[in-house]
């Protein structure tokens, strides 16, 4: 079964050539003008990947729809698509839950490169049994705690644990350091900086590994190239 893909985009040409573009390299795509509609549809009919533009003319804006669909436990991939390179509009819609992003004007085979790799990292998500994910030369055992560099057993600490999960289970996603310590701290009443240090200590404990703990300039951490 082919890739079913909803669009979201209130520039009709855009729209259409997007559409176009993917259906020509076999995606089936549902295009709509308002984030209202495209909703209904979702709703009547899931997608396996969401394109959304996050300024839209109706009364629900991007990050309204992700927000409902985030509530509604719904985990679909979603990437949003602004205007410019409006920094804040990111944040908030990373930090809203869109899985990546791009902005305007793109290039469609960026899109389509994008769109390739936020379904493999949710279908590998979904399809690992063993809850060990390999990346280069680390590995990380889920279940067991255990993280290895090389074959070689590396120490962490339960935060540089947590860290460490986090990122590698969502390569190339960027996190703020916010969503960081939301998901590592959990209510603990520390500041960003905790985070800025514990990379500093991965990449240390990692080696030349350390290198794919990147961080993205003015947003955060990601992991992978
Ligand atoms: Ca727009």
């Amino acid at each position: 079964m082919s890739t079913r893909v909803i669009i979201v985009e209130d520039e009709v040409p855009l729209l259409e050539a997007t559409t176009y573009f993917l259906q020509q390299k076999g995606y089936q795509v549902a295009g709509f003008t308002e984030a209202e509609k495209a909703l209904e549809s979702f709703h009547l009919q899931p997608a396996d990947l969401i394109i959304l533009d996050w300024n839209l003319p109706g009364v629900m804006q991007g990050i309204d729809f992700l927000r409902e669909l985030r509530a509604a436990q719904q985990t679909v991939p979603v990437i949003m698509v602004t205007g410019k390179t409006a920094k804040e509009e990111i944040i908030q819609g990373l930090e809203g839950g869109a899985d990546d992003y791009l902005t305007k004007p793109f290039n469609p085979e960026e899109l389509m490169a994008r769109m390739r790799s936020v379904l493999r990292r949710t279908q590998q998500v979904a399809s690992t049994p063993s809850k060990r994910i390999v990346y280069d030369q680390i590995v990380i055992d889920l279940d067991a705690h255990r993280v290895w560099v090389a074959q070689d057993e590396k120490q962490l600490s339960p935060k540089l644990f947590g860290m460490m999960k986090l990122l590698m289970l969502n390569p190339r996603r960027v996190f703020t350091r916010g969503q960081i310590l939301d998901a590592v701290w959990g209510n603990e009443n520390v500041g960003e900086k905790s985070v800025d240090v514990h990379a500093c200590w991965l990449r240390e404990i990692l080696g030349d590994q350390g290198k794919h703990v990147v961080t993205v300039r003015g947003f955060g951490y990601r992991f992978g190239a």
